[in-house]
């Protein structure tokens, strides 16, 4: 039957949003999207040191305000550092993560924040999450130092644990409210007719990307800003 002007009001749509994960190998990146999205954590093995996942869609409501992540892991992803610049691209949030046990992945913090401002404009969100805090016992960067140093780069801060949960979905929620609080990041999605950046193969900047899995292609084709 056709629809009559007395159908039910289309729900609002969400707004897209696309998140990166950055940090060191090992810190937990994977881990932690792993957790977020599927609620999954897969048992340690010390000796495969990266799980390596690239990319997943959630969805979320914040303060009302149906929401749509994609979230993307690329830090050492070494293949895909080629585009790395493309992958930045369009991100209107990123999650900085070192290991509270390994000060190596903290004290290399500043590398990554300058590939920030080279890729990424000042209005972008960033939390930095201090992970694996289950390691209370072997712990080399405390709270405190995280949380100053986090204060400086103008980010969010919190210490999680992808393998306890604890703190996972506060990050990735945090990082979204202020984005929804920053509406220059998001505004023009609304009456824009929700376009992907123009690129070929849907990847921002026209970088082509193959061997897509079919939900990466839905995520880019399917009208998120990522
Ligand atoms: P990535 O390279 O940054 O993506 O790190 P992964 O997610 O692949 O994790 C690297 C290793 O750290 C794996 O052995 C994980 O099981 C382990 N790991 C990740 N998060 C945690 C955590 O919160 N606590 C502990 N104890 N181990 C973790």
């Amino acid at each position: 039957m056709a629809p009559t002007s007395q159908s039910k009001p289309t729900p609002a749509a969400p707004i897209n949003c696309k998140l990166l994960l950055i940090g060191n190998s090992s810190v937990g990146k994977s881990s932690l999207l792993l957790r977020f999205s599927d609620e999954q954590w897969l048992p340690e093995d010390e000796s495969s040191a990266t799980i390596g996942v690239d990319f997943r869609v959630h969805r979320m409501e914040v303060n009302g305000q149906k929401v749509k992540l994609s979230i993307w892991d690329t830090a050492g992803q070494e293949r895909f550092r080629t585009i790395t610049s493309s992958y930045y691209r369009g991100a209107q949030g990123i999650i900085l993560v070192y290991d509270v046990s390994n000060r190596e992945s903290f004290d290399a913090l500043p590398r990554w924040y300058s590939e920030l401002e080279t890729y990424v404009s000042n209005s972008v969100v960033k939390i930095l999450v201090g992970n694996k805090i289950d390691k209370e016992f072997s712990r080399q960067v405390s709270t405190a130092e995280g949380e100053q140093f986090a204060k400086r780069m103008n980010s969010l801060f919190i210490e999680a644990s992808a393998k306890t949960a604890i703190h996972v979905n506060e990050a990735f929620q945090e990082v979204v409210e202020k984005i929804l609080e920053t509406p220059e990041l998001w505004e023009s999605q609304k009456g824009a007719g929700q376009h992907t950046g123009g690129g070929r193969g849907g990847m921002p900047g026209g970088v082509q990307v193959v061997g897509l899995t079919e939900g990466q292609k839905s995520a880019q084709g399917g009208g998120c800003a990522c």
